[in-house]
């Protein structure tokens, strides 16, 4: 199986380098074919294209869209689709306008909990001033010494089920896979062992994308624990999904480096096979 990865960030959302260093770390782990997928954002993609080419890898448009099914946050990854797309384009900026107003009801949360002053510490962390993420808020929280590190600031107050966490509601689950699909891409459902979904709620979900016109899951990405990837591979021979794998790589931590996440089983269909 060849050696990709095709989910990673860069400073153009919440990661912490350049697209070009990225497409210098992809080369030394010996990877083929690159996308830079962050989140909501396709500014980087010029960058991250023209440092691929150099390189002598494979570069493959990407974006990782916020999506919500019902009450839940969900990634989908949307790759090799029409950067110029201007449908796509003005969905990515509500996104993104959405995240600002978020922001604000995160810091106002932070503030109730006795943590003031956050929106302009979080904007102070900011590298792209259209995007402003959760990592922003956890950065900050570590800074001010609230907490140990940003891994601690997720854990106690601003993961998914700490109290200071505001959802991102903007689009369905369903409009982001019909707007990758519309503008020449392939959706991918992200690391799907994040969700903590089992057993029919997974199912619902599975179905849920596949309905909406989605055909591949992350099988390898460095956001998966071990136990994820038998898993996810066993889902795809059964239920007919093509594979993706990713390190989803932010910046250097226990998780992943780029090209690091290990390859897909030789028997599972590549996303990547058309590309
Ligand atoms: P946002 O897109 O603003 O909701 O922020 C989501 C990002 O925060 C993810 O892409 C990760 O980079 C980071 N993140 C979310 N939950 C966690 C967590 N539990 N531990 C570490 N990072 C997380
Ligand atoms: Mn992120
Ligand atoms: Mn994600
Ligand atoms: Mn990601």
């Amino acid at each position: 199986m060849q050696n990709v990865d095709l989910h990673m960030h860069s400073l153009y959302s919440d990661g912490s380098f350049e697209p070009d260093r990225l497409v210098a770390l992809a080369k030394e782990a010996g990877v083929e074919m690159v996308s830079l997928t962050d989140h909501d954002e396709i500014a980087g993609l010029p960058q991250m294209r023209k440092a691929a080419e150099a390189a002598g890898i494979k570069f493959v448009t990407g974006v990782e869209i916020t999506t919500h099914w019902g009450p839940r946050s969900i990634h989908i990854v949307g790759l090799n689709f029409d950067e110029n797309n201007d449908a796509l384009r003005s969905y990515l900026q509500a996104i993104r306008d959405e995240r600002v107003v978020r922001a604000k009801k995160i810091a106002d949360k932070l503030a109730e909990l006795g943590m003031p002053g956050a929106l302009e510490g979080a904007h102070s962390l900011v590298t792209n001033p259209n995007l402003i993420s959760r990592n922003h808020f956890a950065g900050w929280l570590a800074a001010a010494g609230y907490v140990k590190d940003r891994q601690e600031a997720f854990d106690k107050w601003v993961g998914n089920d700490a109290p200071a966490f505001v959802p991102c509601l903007h689009g369905r689950l369903e409009e982001a896979v019909g707007v990758i699909v519309e503008a020449g891409g392939t959706p991918v459902l992200a690391h799907p062992g994040r969700y903590k979904l089992e057993g029919w709620a997974l199912q619902e979900l599975l179905d849920a994308f596949k309905r909406a016109g989605g055909n591949a899951i992350e099988v390898t990405t460095g956001s998966h624990l071990p136990e994820d990837v038998p898993k996810f591979a066993q889902i795809c021979r059964e239920q007919g999904f093509e594979a993706s794998s990713g390190s989803d790589f932010h910046y250097y931590s226990s998780r992943a480096m780029v090209g690091c996440q290990g390859l897909l089983p030789s028997d599972l269909i590549p996303v990547w096979h058309r590309f």
